[in-house]
């Protein structure tokens, strides 16, 4: 035998091998052995194919065992915060507050006197410490459940006083007005798409004004002829204003000057701001709640504040963002072009290694996830044939990327760079013949 390279296809592990695997041996438990010897013939019909590395094949069977999560995916679609992939990535920080906090914790109990405590009091102290003009704070499964919290505590049978250019659809077919009146609160509409004053607003007001809702538009731009009132002419009407920001920005950013942050509008004179855990602030899906301590109290007590609780683990990764607040959302938003750059160039010379041509192009990234539709992110992505789209999105792991102009484009922004590598191999993986 000499040592000239030994076919490939020879080195395709055997069945038994496989089925002997401790994670494919287990899943035939669940699975019964015919349908994980399918997913494992499969797997070594792919390297039989070269569509797979041999030593590939077992990760693969056990990447295509049916599990019932979301897959883990890679986001090379240079948009920061993407609905359907989940919008915020969890910083490992994070990531390991969650399964620390997936045993027995203390979540509710004070390890100190052996009572009940507040739900969450560590994270719940650490909203308060990020943002200390907020009284008090609260939190709740998403944005809409804060919204819906508040409407329901403070308005129900009542009036929300409302601008028309602020009725929005939050995405999916959900609109702000619906879920508001679902509460049982009545919306009192004021203005125009275009235009609103404060002389609007106060002619509204009555005994029946539950509160005045500011929101903010989030997921679109009315340019042109247009006035809106801000939350510190609403709160000289003497009535409680309650503004949704959205995106969870606790602090002022200074590369997103048109996104509202909780403490600017707490001091701008709000009775009670609603955010998103999972957008900007880049930790869990979570419904934040920051305001006025009389204003808090009343929702937490309220009979609906148990239907929204909000899971331990979610006040896990909640408290681990905010102590450490340099989160994946935050690294992508502020990368450097100049670095992004380099990291696609680096990977275009190593896959040309190997045969594959590809190009390295300026792309635009966005903030997505419903936020700053006017910002564009300068960045740069590597350019492939269309042709490698549904494969790289259908493989292990899945990777998604942008089709432009019959080019698909994979824009590194927010790949962690540690994955870099992932993605090189995700091409090589595509049969090549370009
Ligand atoms: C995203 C958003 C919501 C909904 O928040 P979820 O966390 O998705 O439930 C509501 N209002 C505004 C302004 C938003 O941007």
């Amino acid at each position: 035998m000499g040592d000239g390279p030994v076919d490939p296809r020879r080195r395709v592990p055997r069945t038994d091998t496989l089925l002997a695997d401790p994670v494919l041996a287990a899943a035939t438990a669940t699975l019964g052995r015919e349908q994980v010897k399918a997913i494992v013939s499969h797997a070594q019909g792919r390297a039989r194919r070269g569509e797979l590395n041999p030593d590939e094949v077992r990760d693969a069977a056990v990447a295509a065992l049916p599990t019932p999560g979301p897959r883990v995916v890679l986001n090379a679609t240079g948009v920061v915060l993407h609905t359907n992939l989940g919008r915020a990535p969890l910083s490992p920080a994070a990531v390991a507050a969650v399964v620390a906090a997936a045993g027995h914790t203390d979540v509710e109990l004070d390890l100190a006197t052996g009572r009940r405590a507040r739900r969450g009091r560590g994270a719940l102290d650490a909203l308060r410490a990020a943002v200390p003009d907020a009284g008090a704070v609260h939190v709740v499964n998403n944005g809409a459940a804060a919204l819906v919290l508040a409407a329901t505590a403070l308005a129900a049978g009542r009036e929300i006083v409302v601008s028309r250019g602020e009725l929005v659809e939050i995405g999916d077919g959900f609109r702000l007005p619906d879920l508001l009146e679902s509460t049982g609160a009545r919306l009192r509409e004021v203005g125009t798409t275009n235009r609103t004053t404060l002389a609007d607003y106060a002619a509204a007001l009555g005994p029946q004004t539950g509160f005045v809702l500011k929101v903010h538009p989030s997921n679109f731009r009315v340019t042109g002829f247009t006035s809106a009132v801000g939350v510190r002419q609403l709160a000289t009407l003497g009535v409680p204003v309650v503004a949704d920001i959205g995106s969870g920005l606790l602090g002022a950013d200074p590369l997103l000057p048109d996104e509202p942050d909780a403490a600017s509008t707490l001091r701008a004179g709000a009775a009670l701001v609603t955010a998103s855990g999972d957008k900007l602030l880049g930790g869990p899906q979570a419904g934040l709640l920051l305001g006025d301590v009389e204003v808090i109290d009343r929702l937490r007590r309220h009979p609906l504040a148990r239907a929204l609780r909000v899971d331990k683990l979610t006040l896990a990764a909640l408290g681990a963002t905010l102590h450490q607040p340099d989160t994946p959302t935050r690294v992508a938003l502020h990368a450097d072009p100049g670095a992004l750059r380099e990291r696609v160039e680096r990977l275009r010379d190593r896959l040309g290694v190997d045969g594959r041509k590809a190009e390295v192009v300026p792309a635009v990234a966005v903030v997505g996830g419903g936020g700053a539709p006017g910002v564009e992110l300068g960045s740069w992505a590597l350019s492939l044939p269309e042709r490698y789209a549904a494969p790289l999105r259908v493989g292990d792991p899945p990777v998604l990327g942008r089709v432009v102009r019959g080019r698909l484009l994979l824009d590194l922004r927010c790949v962690p760079a540690a994955a870099d590598e992932a993605i090189r191999a995700a091409v090589l993986r595509v049969p090549g013949d370009d």
